[in-house]
């Protein structure tokens, strides 16, 4: 069927797509990073975790809203965040790097509630006695990553209590 023919400028209007408007919270997680309805979505799902997740976690949820997004779309959507310093790696459950929302930009470490996971930042353990051994053996340590696993004092009380 032809279409009806436009005047020149009318057509350019109209050719012009309006821009999506994400939430902002959702598009302040990728910093300068491409936005789309999926990753407006992931970021959703990512903020509605209350402590720690791994990929396949927030695949999973983000499968029960919509069909069809891949893993590897989540994992692209979390390395874009990671970059933008929305999410930090805060240690590993499963062999699978565990994120979560940290507003710290200091350097510390984490607790992570193997049961709820709640995540909580704490301050370094390592000072220069804790590092006198790497230094005897003549290695010089340029990082180091600590991450302690356990039982937050909300599930603690809840496993007392039943
Ligand atoms: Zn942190
Ligand atoms: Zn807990
Ligand atoms: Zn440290």
């Amino acid at each position: 069927m032809a279409q009806a023919r436009q005047p020149h400028d009318l057509l350019a209007a109209s050719s012009v797509r309006p821009s999506p408007h994400w939430p902002d919270a959702a598009k302040a997680l990728y910093g300068p990073a491409r936005m789309s309805a999926q990753r407006a979505l992931i970021a959703e799902e990512v903020m509605a975790f209350p402590g720690a997740f791994t990929a396949e976690d927030l695949h999973r949820t983000v499968g029960r809203r919509a069909e069809g997004v891949g893993l590897a779309t989540v994992y692209r959507a979390l390395a874009a965040m990671q970059e933008a310093g929305a999410i930090a790696s805060v240690g590993e459950r499963d062999g699978s790097a565990l994120l979560a929302r940290c507003g710290r930009d200091d350097h510390h470490h984490h607790l992570v509630c193997t049961t709820c996971g709640t995540v909580v930042g704490v301050e370094c353990p390592l000072d220069h006695a804790a590092l006198a051994a790497a230094t005897r053996e003549g290695h010089l340590v340029t990082s180091h990553e600590i991450t302690l696993y356990g039982v937050c004092a909300v599930c603690r009380d809840q496993k007392d209590a039943g």
